[in-house]
């Protein structure tokens, strides 16, 4: 832990941890050192890990890196930070990340963006971490921490792994308990580990994981020991490759990998198939619908009283300019933009031209999955970004749609609610980290981390 804390401090320039709690890492420590000298270890006994910002962690800063949490101490602890600490995990601090988990680049951080700690080739521009839980990745990737907790609305545990060559796996939707994690999408948001290995994917997601009365979407499913499941052994097991994820201009370097990863996956004894997922082409308009409306609705709760900022306020100034300075101050621009897309299709005149058409279509795209599962395909292999890290400032906040283009591959899964998985398998011509995505059937990760694990 001590060593640690040293790296996070001669690491400041990646900007990956936005609150340092060295006293609460020491203490849990300390802790830890006394359960092993009784003999009592658990799982992630004294092993130091990063906390996303977007985890309520109790009496520390919790701020989604957003200004409207300014001040924030939340009075309790998320059921998936506890379950580490009962593991004996250690916290070095809070990691950043875009705020409210809105963004693939981290660019979008009140305390501005972390930084990937990879480079191209010689070159010394600075490229992103990916995002949503780019902090993550970047603390992670730099041995900042061992492990880092991520969650995923759309790809952001997923992508920033990509980016930053490192295992990052999304658990099916339930799996961990969202109670204390700062509500994003509510029915797409889920907690996961990344990792240096898939090996420590699985035991820190049997950590965070099981049932929680205090979220009434988790499971109340047994959680395997996903580490003894690491076998290796995935002869029999049938991978699916969609021809709908094989998309136009795809980079070679891309293509390349993911036939290297499919040829890997058949040396290892899997059967390969080519399947049909008929509507993936609508995956990124129906989330970019689903998710704002449900953020618009979750993002309500900050309005100057409750929590956080309030903005200062003129003689005669009502509630409603309290509000409307209150929010105009507090939320950059990425999350205003969201508030206001998921404010319109919300609407009464166009709920169900846009809102209710996107639940439909949604639908669609989950029986995608049901019918090649049901057809006897065990986990479906695709890239996991159309692209290594890019350039900080290289997305411009003028073009916002070509940043929401980074999670073609990675959006399905969540509104399909299955467990994914990013492998890092490969580098590009400038030695920059490309990954894979498995996905697997629901309540299955073990079987996934498996498969991951003879990809990896
Ligand atoms: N990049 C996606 C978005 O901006 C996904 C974010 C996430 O998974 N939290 O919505």
């Amino acid at each position: 832990t001590k060593a640690f804390l040293g790296e996070i401090e001669g690491a400041a320039a990646l900007n990956a941890f936005v609150h340092h709690t060295p006293e609460i890492a020491l203490a849990q420590a300390e802790a830890a050192d006394a359960r092993i000298a009784a003999g009592d270890a658990p799982a992630m006994c004294g092993l130091p890990v990063g906390i996303k910002d977007l985890f309520c962690t109790k009496g520390v800063p919790s701020q989604a890196a957003s200004r409207i949490l300014e001040g924030f101490r939340p009075e309790y602890e998320s059921t998936v930070t506890q379950n580490l600490f009962d593991a004996g995990a250690v916290m070095l601090g809070k990691l950043n990340m875009d705020e409210f988990a809105m963004g693939s680049s981290n660019e979008t951080s009140c305390y501005g963006n972390a930084v990937n700690p990879w480079r191209r080739g010689n070159d010394d521009a600075a490229l992103t971490p990916g995002g949503s839980s780019g902090g993550s990745a970047a603390a992670v990737a730099a041995d900042l921490c061992l492990a880092a907790t991520g969650t995923d609305t759309g790809g952001s545990i997923r992508q920033p792994a990509a980016f930053a060559g490192i295992t990052g796996i999304k658990p099916t939707y339930g799996r961990c308990s969202r109670w204390g994690v700062v509500a994003f999408a509510s029915s797409l948001d889920q907690a996961g580990p990344m990792t240096k290995s898939v090996r420590d994917a699985a035991i820190m997601l049997e950590a965070m994981a099981g049932h929680d009365p205090k979220d009434s979407t988790s499971a109340d499913l047994p959680v395997p020991d996903f580490e003894a499941m690491l076998t290796g052994d995935i002869r029999g097991k049938v991978i699916g490759v969609p021809k709908e994820y094989r998309m136009d201009g795809m980079p070679a370097e891309i293509e390349n990998l993911w036939a290297e990863g499919t040829e890997m996956l058949r040396d290892a004894g899997a059967e390969i198939r080519d399947i049909s997922l008929p509507h993936t082409k609508y995956a990124l308009p129906t989330y970019y619908v689903i998710a704002p409306a449900e953020a618009s609705s979750n993002l309500a709760r900050y309005d100057g009283v409750r929590y956080g900022h309030r903005a200062a306020l003129a003689q005669g100034d009502g509630i409603t300019e309290m509000y409307e300075k209150t929010r105009a101050e507090g939320f950059g621009h990425e999350v205003q933009r969201r508030v206001m897309v998921g404010t319109y299709v919300l609407s009464a005149g166009f709920y169900d031209a846009y809102y209710n058409r996107a639940r439909k279509v949604r639908t669609l795209i989950k029986r995608d999955f049901e019918t090649v599962f049901a057809e006897g395909i065990d986990a479906i292999l695709t890239p996991a970004t159309p692209s290594a890290a890019f350039g900080l400032g290289e997305m411009s906040e003028a073009d916002p749609i070509a940043m929401y283009l980074n999670d073609i591959f990675t959006v399905t899964v969540n509104l399909a609610g299955l467990p994914g998985i990013a492998v890092p398998t490969g580098t590009d011509a400038q030695g920059l980290p490309l990954a894979l995505q498995l996905i697997g059937r629901p309540w299955e990760e073990g079987d996934l981390l498996n498969t991951a694990y003879a990809l990896e």
